[in-house]
C-alpha cells in the first residue's frame, strides 16, 4: 500500500506533532518500495501528539492479551529491540514516547552484564507501527536488509530526557519488561547522537526478581544473550528464514 505523499506533507506538520517527529523517517524511505510502515496518515488526530489508538496493534499475541487484561500493563508504553542485518549487523532499541518510537542503533546489541557499556547511536523517530515490523527492506532502499523482532514488551520510565543530536546531558533510565531483556537500563548521551547504554547494577527487587532472572541466563553470561537467543521473539524465525520467506 502506498501512502500519498507530496510536498505539502513536510511543510504542514505541526511543530511538536507526531507528523513532524516522523518527517525524517518518511523522507528517508520510499513506501512504494519498502514494506516498512509509513506511520499514521497526517491529519488532526494523528498530529495531536497523544497516544494513538493504534498502540495496541503494535503488540504481539499474548502480550496484547495480557495488556488488555491488566490495567497497569495497559498504561505502560511499549519497547522493541529489532535485530537488523543491514550493511552491518546491529540492534535497534525503540522506546514509545510522545506518540512515536524513540530509536537508538546499538551495534553490539543489549547485554545482561552491567559491566558492559554499549555504544547506542540516536537515530530518527520511528512510527509506533514499526514495533511489529519484521521483514526484508529491499536492496537500494534505506537500511536495506532483514529486520527481526528480537525482543518486545513494555517499560516504565524513571527518567526520559532525549534532546537533539546537538545537545548534551540526555539521560534515559527505563525498567524494561521484555521476554529476553528485563530490568533497569540506562542510556547516557555522551556526544551528539552518541549515547552509551548499560544494564544498571541496582535492579528492582520485585517483578521480576533480578537474581532468579539472571540465574536463568547464567549459562549465557560467558557468551551473550544475542548469541544464545538469535531468532525472532515474535515468530521464532531466523534472519535467513525471514529473508527466504520474502524471496529475499
Ligand atoms: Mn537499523
Amino acid at each position: 500500500m502506498v501512502e500519498p505523499r507530496d510536498e505539502t506533507d513536510a511543510g504542514a506538520a505541526e511543530p511538536g506533532s507526531v507528523a513532524e517527529a516522523l518527517t525524517e523517517y518518511r523522507r528517508k524511505r520510499d513506501f512504494s518500495r519498502t514494506a516498512e510502515p509509513s506511520g499514521p496518515v497526517i491529519d488532526q488526530e494523528s498530529a495531536s501528539g497523544t497516544r494513538a489508538d493504534t498502540t495496541p496493534d503494535t503488540l504481539i499475541g499474548d502480550e496484547a492479551l495480557s495488556r488488555a487484561e491488566d490495567p497497569k500493563q495497559a498504561e505502560r508504553p511499549v519497547f522493541v529491540i529489532q535485530k537488523h542485518a543491514a550493511s552491518s549487523l546491529h540492534y535497534d532499541l525503540r522506546l514509545e514516547m510522545g506518540g512515536v518510537l524513540k530509536s537508538w542503533a546499538v551495534p553490539k546489541g543489549p547485554s545482561l552484564d552491567p559491566a558492559d557499556r554499549r555504544l547506542a547511536v540516536l537515530v530518527e523517530d520511528h512510527p509506533l507501527e514499526y514495533a511489529t515490523f519484521e521483514g526484508t527492506i529491499p536492496k537500494g532502499e534505506y537500511g536495506a536488509g532483514t529486520v527481526v523482532v528480537w525482543d518486545s514488551g513494555t517499560y516504565e520510565a524513571e527518567k526520559f530526557n532525549v534532546v537533539g543530536s546537538d545537545g548534551k546531558g540526555g539521560e534515559v533510565i527505563v525498567d524494561l519488561h521484555g521476554r529476553r531483556v528485563s530490568g533497569r537500563y540506562a542510556l547516557i548521551q555522551t556526544d551528539g547522537d552518541q549515547w552509551l547504554a548499560h544494564r544498571m547494577k541496582e535492579q528492582p527487587s520485585v517483578d521480576p526478581p533480578p537474581a532468579s532472572r539472571l540465574a536463568e541466563f547464567a549459562p549465557m553470561l560467558g557468551t551473550s544473550i544475542t548469541v544464545e537467543a538469535p531468532d525472532s521473539v515474535a515468530t521464532g524465525r531466523t534472519l535467513e528464514e525471514i529473508a527466504a520467506d520474502e524471496g529475499g
